[in-house]
């Protein structure tokens, strides 16, 4: 083997090697990506739920805590059981419960990039705090909170919740309004042909006592937000589903 010969024969592995490491300095200088994350915020029965179903068939991804816990109370989880007196009653679920139950949630989401929806999730001081500080934790990545408050009255959410039925199959359970969009066959669920049932906490009474509820901590937590330099978007719920819809789409 002559002197040349030998030398191509070092150098091709060297300069294979280099042009590896190059490849791999490039992979770890990429960007990671920013995952949004919207608080859908609001008092029950504004419309949060349907908006985010009509999200998630646009790829995006959304956790209902009050879904979550409704299927838990169904499989008669150990959570469930704890949860269904709170539930029926529309009181608020023990923090600690429901935090353990969205960190639970949230470390199933680690990968993924498609923004989240939280619908109904943080209802308190704790919540929130516990939710950034999940957030910061980093295992999530990148994240940009934004909060989206829903605007309704009280006499309409009463209104809604007269016509209101969810599909009793818990990993369905899709909402109807019997007035604005009732399902192609009465009591059946157009997208999994389950049972239509009427919610045991949606009572004139119950949805009353939430709604006050609800107003009762809206401005402390709207401040909380605040504080912490997280941006709340408003839209009026009292307008269409469909306005609603474009109001969001508007926004992000
Ligand atoms: P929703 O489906 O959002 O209307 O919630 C139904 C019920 O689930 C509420 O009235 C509470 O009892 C419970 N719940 C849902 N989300 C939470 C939460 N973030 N904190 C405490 N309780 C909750």
């Amino acid at each position: 083997m002559n002197i040349f010969m030998r030398y191509t024969l070092y150098l091709i592995p060297l300069l294979l090697l280099s042009a590896c490491s190059k490849d791999t300095k490039k992979e770890v200088r990429k960007e990671e990506p920013m995952r949004t994350i919207f608080i859908y915020y609001g008092p029950p029965a504004c419309g949060k739920g349907t908006l985010a179903a009509r999200c998630v068939r646009e790829g995006y991804i959304s956790l209902s805590t009050g879904d979550l816990l409704r299927q838990n109370i169904t499989s008669g989880s150990e959570l469930g059981k704890r949860a269904q007196e709170f539930v029926s009653q529309g009181k608020l679920v023990p923090d600690e419960l429901v935090i353990a139950m969205v960190r639970d949630w949230l470390n199933k989401q680690v990968g993924k990039t498609e923004p989240i929806i939280l619908d109904g999730f943080p209802r308190t001081y704790a919540q929130a705090a516990a939710l950034l500080d999940m957030l910061n934790e980093g295992t999530l990545g990148k994240n940009k909170v934004v909060v989206i408050r829903f605007t309704v009255s009280e006499d309409e959410v009463v209104k809604r919740i007269v016509y209101r039925v969810i599909c009793s199959n818990k990993s369905c359970q899709h909402v109807y309004s019997l007035k604005e969009k009732p399902p192609v066959k009465a009591g059946i669920c157009d997208i999994c042909q389950g049972q239509l049932i009427k919610r045991s906490d949606d009572t004139e009474e119950v949805i009353r006592k939430r709604f006050k509820d609800y107003m009762q901590t809206e401005a402390a937590m709207l401040d909380f937000f605040k504080s912490r330099n997280i941006p709340i978007k408003e839209i009026s719920a009292e307008q269409p589903m469909n306005e609603v819809y474009k109001a969001f789409k508007a926004m992000v």
